[in-house]
């Protein structure tokens, strides 16, 4: 029989509310041993918990029976006062109960998913939405936790299973039908190109996704001492980087994690890029090259007292020019360029502007960007593979083999088939309650 399990859903306490939750068979019966009685279900009821005649809360109780409940087991929650005796209290008294024991991480959602209550991309979703620091990965998140990518891949699976069947029918026709067999074949080629060159256009927007998902990489560069730690700290509104007057102290890439608009970036001091000696400074000097070359946006500081921009990169990102310690003079800026002072402040309005908007163009937030995750990535992109090889296969057997290939790789993105061994690394992202 399964266990039922028990674990604390909520923050740690102390807090104003702990809710924890109860899923299996035994979940009822615990219930009742608490609470002297299972409340009606899917409504929360005030309940005096008891254990070994001690009195341990006064708490609101919700049950859902399964398979309707969010495991699909019997569930139950105990909406707790939040303090540490009361919650440890109360958990002791329900692992007490014959067949309770403590969840592991992600238990509770890797139930819902073997129960058939989610498919594998909306578990992903879900743990995104734990995850989620800003508002457009929280929008991403909940379309993936409300199933909208499983959908779409199945509409394609659907698709690819339409036309496998027609590829199957198109075996039987006998050799005097010949001709009525060519042109089922051309137009299902046709069909099998257009496709591919949809789920082309859907994986070239797969950055867009995983730049939402991720946040936008912007590196900060420029010589030693123009400030590149000050900007850092400024735009992230805290002392993250180091800042002192000696030239070479940033050593090593610091990231530092900012909201611009809504939009979730990461800011990358990098080690002041000058030559050197020093074998520590030159590794992190050639990290933070490395690191310029993949970043969405590269911020090229120098300083107003003696302005002197590096020469770009080979191959550059997008590059934004900014002039740092206008308090102290004001050059003639190159187009494009931005002044500021990191010190007083000057011009640092303008600059978060420039950048919220860099960020809006670059995930466009209001669209839909289901496929952040290099799974879904994967699944999409042999698909399109096995879709391509259909609509060139020389004969209709081979054609038929290549479309059950794509049909299996998009059910690959619920987790319908094949999915066994990525499972526990998923899971591993939840923590215990969820
Ligand atoms: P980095 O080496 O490029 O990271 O530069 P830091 O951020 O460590 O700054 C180097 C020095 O310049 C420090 O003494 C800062 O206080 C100073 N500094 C940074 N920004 C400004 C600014 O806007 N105006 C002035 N006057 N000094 C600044």
């Amino acid at each position: 029989m399964t266990d039922t399990i028990a674990a604390l859903a909520s923050g740690r306490p102390p807090a104003a509310l702990a809710v924890i939750r109860l899923s299996g068979p035994a979940a009822f019966a615990a219930v009742a041993a608490l609470a002297g009685r299972v409340p009606p279900p899917r409504r929360m009821s005030l309940c005096r918990l008891h254990h070994d005649g001690a009195l341990l809360d006064e708490a609101l109780v919700a049950v859902f029976p399964g398979p309707n409940s969010a495991s699909g087991e019997d569930l139950a929650e105990f909406h707790l006062h939040g303090g540490p005796a009361v919650v440890s209290g109360v958990l002791a008294a329900l692992t007490a109960h014959p067949g309770i024991r403590l969840a592991e991480p992600g238990e509770y959602t890797r139930r819902a998913f073997a129960n058939g209550r989610m498919d594998l991309a909306q578990v992903e979703g879900l743990a995104d939405l734990v995850a989620a620091e800003t508002a457009s990965q929280r929008d991403q998140a909940l379309a993936l936790a409300g199933g909208a990518l499983g959908r779409l891949a199945d509409s394609w699976r659907e698709r690819c299973l339409d036309i496998l069947a027609e590829a199957e029918a198109g075996l039987d026709f006998a050799e005097d039908e010949a001709d009525v067999a060519e042109r089922l074949d051309e137009a299902a080629r046709e069909q099998l190109l257009a496709m591919a060159s949809e789920l082309d256009q859907l994986l070239a927007d797969s950055a867009r996704a995983a730049r939402i998902r991720d946040g936008l990489t912007i590196v900060v560069t420029g010589p030693p001492n123009v400030g590149k730690s000050s900007l850092v700290n400024a735009l992230a509104m805290r002392d993250a980087a180091i800042v002192t007057p000696i030239a070479g102290t940033t050593r090593d890439a610091i990231e530092v994690p900012v909201d611009l608009g809504g939009i979730a970036a990461v800011l990358i001091d990098t080690a002041g890029l000058r030559d050197t000696d020093d074998p520590v400074e030159a590794e992190g000097i050639a990290r933070a090259r490395q690191r310029a070359a993949r970043a969405d946006l590269v911020i090229s500081v120098a300083s107003a007292d003696a302005p002197h921009w590096p020469a770009p990169a080979p191959v550059p990102p997008k590059t934004l020019m900014l002039l740092n310690k206008c308090d102290l003079a004001l050059p003639v800026l190159p187009a494009g360029a931005l002044s500021v002072s990191a010190s007083t402040g000057a011009g640092m309005a303008t600059l978060r502007d420039w950048l919220t908007n860099f960020a809006r163009q670059a995930t466009r937030p209001g669209e839909p960007a289901l496929l952040a995750h290099a799974r879904h990535r994967a699944a999409f992109a042999d698909a399109h593979a096995a879709l391509v090889d259909a609509a060139h296969a020389p004969e209709p057997v081979l054609r038929a083999e290549s479309l059950r290939i794509a049909a299996h790789a998009f059910a690959r993105v619920a987790g319908r088939i094949g999915v066994d061994d990525v499972l526990d690394r998923i899971f591993s992202r939840f923590c215990i309650g969820k």
